[in-house]
């Protein structure tokens, strides 16, 4: 019969945040952890390491391109059971913030180079046509 003390080494060393420890024997061929919180650590790993790779899809200049094959490899992930809903959740919403964003610099682009500028450049050749009839009059004097 083994000792409580050797039942203790044998134990999982995770520690809840209530201080309690995890009452599940280590997993065969690890040091520290039972399966269960083996398996967290390497789902947390694994969605750290999916998370960096989306953010390396978006790129520094964001591009719709670039959400687009982000919002991709985020499907693929959760179909996969690779990401953890919420987190995906949070990466859809920002993504949806992104092309929303991108769609209005692109609205305003257009507004200015459709509207804006052509209105600008009428106001000049008025002024324009108003300085050279100012200048007409001055020198008919
Ligand atoms: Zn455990």
């Amino acid at each position: 019969m083994k000792d409580a003390r050797s039942l203790d080494e044998n134990r999982c060393t995770f520690t809840y945040a209530d201080g309690r420890r995890c009452g599940m024997s280590r997993m065969e061929g690890h040091d520290l952890l039972c399966c269960h919180h083996w398996s967290r650590l390497e789902e947390r790993d694994d969605a750290a390491k999916s998370g960096e790779r989306i953010a390396q899809l978006v790129g520094e200049e964001v591009e719709p391109k670039g959400v687009k094959k982000a919002l991709e490899e985020l499907f693929r992930l959760v179909a996969q059971g690779r990401m953890p809903p919420a987190r995906a959740m949070t990466l859809a919403y920002v993504s949806q913030l992104l092309l929303q964003a991108l769609a209005f610099d692109l609205r305003r682009e257009k507004v200015m180079s459709d509207i804006w500028e052509p209105y600008l450049q009428r106001l000049q050749r008025e002024r324009l046509v108003m300085d050279l009839a100012a200048a007409g009059k001055s020198k008919g004097k």
